[in-house]
């Protein structure tokens, strides 16, 4: 009877435990333990939430990586409206560019929190858990950890530092508008997976003295803004 009674115990313990999303768990650190980036940094925050070390293109935490339009998984030269894959304007003379109008260019709308669909650039190309941070989770990062302005190996970005002394880096990599180049440097905005309205979605911004989470009133999502992935 003991014998029967440890046996079932140990095949108790030994069950693989059952997960809510049957996804497999990255092991986290609170800095880069290694050169092998993407790292999966915990930053303690209450709903358990964990930041990349990088952004997505980037192999190191300073370099600014890819932009992309939000909801959109391929880099491009311009990010305009015209070209944006969800705007809906027609395209008459079949020349593969929206035609323009007075009017604001209408999108189609592909969800209220994209995070882990298909438009998801950082489940795309990363799998796994990865995902574009939430507007929710992007606030937990402002409201939970201290923020500051500090160059990391000469590239200007906030140095994001957690309860737990977790720590992460994001570079101040612009966004892309039209075919005009990033002003790298002077300040950061980053994608999160919820949309604004039927026009914007929700970001992250920062400069040397600001750092909040905002929204447009107009037509930003062709805009190419960097994305900082999460997991847990
Ligand atoms: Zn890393």
């Amino acid at each position: 009877m003991k014998v029967q009674a440890l046996l079932f115990l140990s095949a108790l313990v030994l069950l693989p435990s059952c997960k809510d999303d049957d996804e497999e768990a990255l092991t986290s650190y609170i800095t880069c333990p290694d050169d092998h980036h993407p790292h999966l940094i915990d930053l303690g925050l209450p709903s358990g939430t964990k930041w990349s070390c990088c952004n997505i293109g980037a192999t190191t935490p300073e370099q600014y990586g890819s932009y992309y339009a939000w909801g959109e998984t391929v880099e491009k030269t311009e990010y305009g409206a015209e070209n944006y894959k969800y705007c809906t304007w027609e395209d008459k003379n079949g020349n593969g560019k929206y035609d323009l109008n007075d009017g604001d260019p209408l999108f189609q709308q592909i969800g209220d929190d994209i995070a882990g669909t298909d438009y998801d650039v950082a489940r795309v190309k990363w799998g796994e858990t990865w995902k574009m941070p939430t507007l929710e989770q992007i606030n937990e990062l402002l409201r939970n950890c201290t923020w500051s302005w500090t160059p990391q190996n000469g590239i200007n970005g906030v140095r994001i530092v957690g309860r737990n002394r977790g720590t992460i880096f994001l570079p101040a990599a612009y966004y892309y508008r039209e075919d005009r180049m990033p002003k790298q440097g002077l300040s950061g905005f980053y994608w999160s997976s919820n949309p604004y309205l039927d026009y914007d979605a929700s970001y992250l911004m920062f400069d040397s003295i600001s750092w909040d989470s905002r929204h447009y009133h107009r037509s930003f999502r062709y805009y190419g803004y960097p994305v900082r992935a999460v997991s847990k």
